[in-house]
């Protein structure tokens, strides 16, 4: 490997953790039992945010996005956002979770960035191949049998990638706390090809 950690690009956007999560299977180094020595990882962040720093000019920017526009999207480390959507740094908000999903919290994100820093869009990003297509609702259970407490939260599981979009996109339009539900449109994003579809909400 010959540069675990990427340049900036010229406008300072920072690097997702993309590159990083796919390279560090194969560059940290892993104690005798084969487990990854985790301090390892963060120092190398560290190093790299100190370069970062180094090169960093401050651009001047309030806390309100440019585009007037919130991105809700799967956690997935195969999706570059910034890089998938053209986006430069100050552009948008980004909120991830295990899925993309609408859950409360991310009602909450919306809330705030609609109604506390101007935004009016909201964009929805699923994508192939996610790792909630892979569990079930028994997640909870297994979790209990092995903990002894069952979580609060749903494991927000689906096996349709476009009602689940449907999905998110109806909770969002149906939130009272919203501003903003005209420009509400909800995609799968395809990790082998890059390429968005976008879900008819109907
Ligand atoms: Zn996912």
């Amino acid at each position: 490997m010959t540069d675990f950690f990427p340049s900036h690009n010229r406008t300072g956007t920072p690097v997702t953790s993309t590159v990083m999560l796919m390279t560090t299977s194969a560059s940290v180094p892993t104690t005798s039992e084969g487990a990854i020595t985790t301090g390892t990882v963060t120092d190398r962040l560290v190093e790299a945010n100190e370069r970062y720093a180094a090169a960093f000019t401050d651009p001047g920017m309030d806390a309100r996005p440019v585009l007037r526009v919130a991105v809700v999207a799967c956690m997935d480390a195969r999706i570059d956002l910034h890089a998938a959507l053209g986006l430069e740094l100050g552009d948008c908000h980004t909120i991830r979770n295990a899925g993309g999903v609408v859950t409360d919290d991310v009602i909450r994100s919306l809330t705030i960035s609609q109604r506390k820093l101007g935004t009016r869009s909201v964009v929805l990003i699923h994508h192939t191949g996610c790792g909630l297509e892979a569990i079930t609702e028994d997640f909870r259970t297994e979790l209990e049998m092995e903990v002894g407490q069952r979580p609060a939260w749903a494991v927000e599981a689906f096996r349709d990638v476009d009602q689940d979009v449907r999905q998110s996109m109806q909770r969002v339009r149906t939130s009272p706390f919203m501003l903003h539900t005209d420009d509400v449109r909800g995609f799968v994003f395809d990790v082998r090809t890059g390429m968005l579809r976008e879900v008819d909400p109907a």
